[in-house]
């Protein structure tokens, strides 16, 4: 039988939820063997492949329509897509930006940060995306399992890895969480 073909790919986040997943240690050994890795942005392969994978895994809220167009993509070309973080989940600490005017909080970003020189200016580069308000990735596309932490614990993406590889959709229970 061939390995389901796995994906990944981060939008608005921090790449916590990809280090953590790194932190399942020499596990990953056995995650290696049972799945395809097609393209992470760890990887030399960043796209997920346009004849699609069995399983699309994401990080980060969307933010931006850059952002926007990472999720579509990868919710077109994955069967199970996974919403991997807290970010991810329900919008995290980049939600927190909801909370202020977008001019304001570019401002602030981009121009008053400490480390900002005179020279500090908002970007317009349409390369960029524009920003939107923040949105957790179930409010873009359908997603299929959610996996919650800041970071997620490397022993709850292990065992949902684990059971994707299978064949199987993990169940996410609180049991499972352990909240940092
Ligand atoms: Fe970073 Fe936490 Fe967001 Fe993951 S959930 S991208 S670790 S801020």
């Amino acid at each position: 039988m061939a390995k389901p073909k796995v994906a990944s790919d981060w939008m608005a986040g921090c790449a916590g939820c990809h280090m953590s997943l790194l932190d399942i240690d020499e596990r990953i050994l056995q995650i290696v063997e049972a799945v395809d890795i097609r393209a992470t942005p760890i990887t030399d392969l960043k796209e997920p492949d346009e004849e699609g994978v069995d399983v699309g895994i994401l990080e980060g809220a969307v933010n931006l329509t850059t952002n926007e167009e990472v999720a579509h993509r990868m919710r077109k070309r994955c069967k199970i897509l996974v919403a991997l973080g807290d970010c991810a989940v329900f919008g995290g600490v980049v939600a927190m930006r909801n909370f202020y005017k977008m001019q304001d909080a570019l401002r602030r970003a981009y121009v008053e940060t400490e480390s900002t020189d005179s020279e500090g200016k908002i970007p317009s580069d349409p390369e960029l995306g524009r920003p939107t308000q923040v949105r957790a990735l179930k409010d873009v596309v359908p997603v299929d399992v959610h996996i919650p932490g800041c970071p997620p614990d490397p022993d709850v993406i292990f065992y949902a890895l684990s059971e994707l590889a299978a064949g199987r959709i993990p169940e996410i229970k609180d049991e499972r969480l352990h909240w940092h």
